[in-house]
């Protein structure tokens, strides 16, 4: 379970996130969402200790994550805009990232087939396509079987194809248990993925809980009519 407790970020005069005080369900995929600026990459970054919280922690398992690494190894995550070694070719980033695991166990070699990614592999990742670089990092997130995944924008710049693979992948890595964070401005994929919903704007939780109840509350037949009721 990961646990965040009256988490405050400030960037200068702005709160980004504000007093946040949330519980995220294990084993279930959840779905952040929000308007543009509203503070959803700030919460992931300070989840993966990329951003300093002025106040307030994240507990997962119980365990505080401050002055912590190690926790990382847990956690698969797939930026809404990564930077790679442009000038590595495919492979050998993927070789480097292993070496720097330390491990030689890594599903990589199913992801990419699974992906279609082989005829890309001895190319130079300043040289990939927007929607493969996505891909490269569904691989990257995925390839050491973390217990947790979270993904930012993830379908952002894949054509209709790849993102119904990497849907059917979200649904594959909920069976098996794995706990999903996503952001998203879709709100079809979140309703199509997540079980949990977290509504986040101007830093504040608007809503928390199971995406159905909040659909019944509102009245709705679909998310984006209650969301919008919210908003
Ligand atoms: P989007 O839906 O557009 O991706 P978001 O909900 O993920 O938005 P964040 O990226 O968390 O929003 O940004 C929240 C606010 O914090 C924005 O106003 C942004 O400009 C500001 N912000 C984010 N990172 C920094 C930074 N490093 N320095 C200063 N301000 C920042």
């Amino acid at each position: 379970m990961i646990s965040i407790k009256g988490l405050r970020k400030k960037f200068g005069p702005l709160t980004v996130l504000d007093d946040i005080d949330l519980d995220i369900p294990s084993g279930q995929a959840t779905g952040i969402v929000g308007p543009n600026g509203s503070g959803k990459t700030t919460a992931i970054k300070a989840l993966l200790g990329l951003v300093k919280p002025n106040a307030g922690d994240i507990l997962i398992d119980g365990e505080s994550i401050k002055g912590q690494w190690d926790y990382r190894k847990k956690i698969g995550y797939m930026p809404q805009i990564a930077r790679y070694p442009e000038n590595m070719t495919v492979s050998e980033l993927f070789e480097f990232i292993k070496n720097i695991r330390e491990t030689g166990e890594t599903n990589k070699d199913e992801l990419i087939s699974y992906f279609g990614l082989e005829p890309e592999l001895e190319k130079r990742m300043r040289t990939l396509s927007g929607g493969n670089r996505q891909k490269v990092g569904a691989v990257l997130a995925m390839m050491f079987d973390p217990e947790i995944l979270i993904f930012d924008e993830p379908t952002a710049g894949l054509d209709p194809h790849a993102s119904v693979q990497f849907k059917n992948m979200v649904h594959r890595e909920k069976e098996k248990g794995k706990t999903v964070l996503l952001t998203t401005h879709i709100m079809s994929e979140i309703e199509e993925l997540a079980d949990y919903l977290i509504f986040i704007v101007e830093g504040q939780i608007r809503y928390h809980g199971p995406m159905k109840e909040l659909i019944e509350k509102q009245q709705e037949q679909r998310l984006e009519g209650a969301v919008a009721k919210m908003m």
